[in-house]
């Protein structure tokens, strides 16, 4: 999730205090989700929340756990036929239909972004800026580099957490009036009410995460969580 900003001392300044929350087990099989049971997620997802782990490391962690989840994430992409010659002989070989589009919701999506390109090098990388109003917890839309033509078959929005689900919901709805054939989001934890929402809001996208979390505390961060992704990417705590 996304850049916080303060604004009006009339808002209430713990939003999700009394909100009620589901419990993990109640969302545990939506339909859609995919939560990923691979060991060395598993493994790198520790290390990665572990308080003692520094920017650079965490990092590294980021788009390494991008690149596993752009693995898993890209399962089911279409595929078309094409003529090729090896050095022995012609045969017909197989490649992506369609361009691959990656949305980093900034700043902290864009580790996840450099882990897709590093498992497909020709993504396009569409950026977009939402900022959270951190009274609120609303999303706000302050930066977009979407290109005009539309020549993909998916695009990923790609964030860290999903914590309250409003910036992951808002990069559907901005990518949805693009026209793209088929959408998904890509996080590494959510909680059980963001995931919820994102997944009653936008029924017809896949969600691939790493990790399902308890809860959200009083200010929409995630229990146990990490803390703040964006902070501990890029050094700025
Ligand atoms: N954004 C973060 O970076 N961390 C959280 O726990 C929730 C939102």
């Amino acid at each position: 999730m996304t850049e916080t900003t303060t604004s009006s001392s009339e808002r209430p300044s713990l939003p999700m205090q009394g909100v009620p929350q589901p419990r993990r087990e109640e969302v545990l099989n939506l339909p859609r989700v995919h939560i990923s049971s691979h060991p060395v997620m598993a493994h790198k997802l520790t290390a990665m929340r572990d308080k003692n782990t520094q920017p650079p490391e965490f990092y590294r962690l980021v788009k390494e756990i991008g690149a596993l989840l752009a693995y898993e994430a890209t399962e089911t992409l279409a595929l078309e036929r094409v003529e090729i010659e090896t050095p022995m002989r012609p045969m017909i070989g197989q490649r992506l239909a369609g361009g691959i589009g990656v949305t980093p919701i900034l700043r902290a999506g864009l580790g996840l972004a450099e882990g897709f390109r590093e498992v497909i090098p020709e993504v396009q990388i569409w950026h977009l800026g939402l900022r959270r109003d951190e009274q609120t917890l609303q999303a706000m839309e302050y930066y977009n580099q979407l290109p005009h033509r539309v020549d993909l078959q998916v695009c990923y929005a790609v964030d860290p957490m999903l914590a309250t689900g409003g910036s992951a919901i808002d990069a559907i709805n901005v990518l949805k009036r693009r026209g793209i054939p088929r959408l998904c989001y890509v996080g590494i934890i959510a909680a059980p009410y963001g995931l919820l929402k994102l997944s009653q809001t936008h029924p017809d996208i896949d969600i691939y995460i790493a990790a399902l979390d308890e809860s959200l505390n009083d200010v929409g961060y995630i229990l146990p969580g990490l803390g703040d992704a964006g902070d501990r990417q890029f050094g700025t705590l």
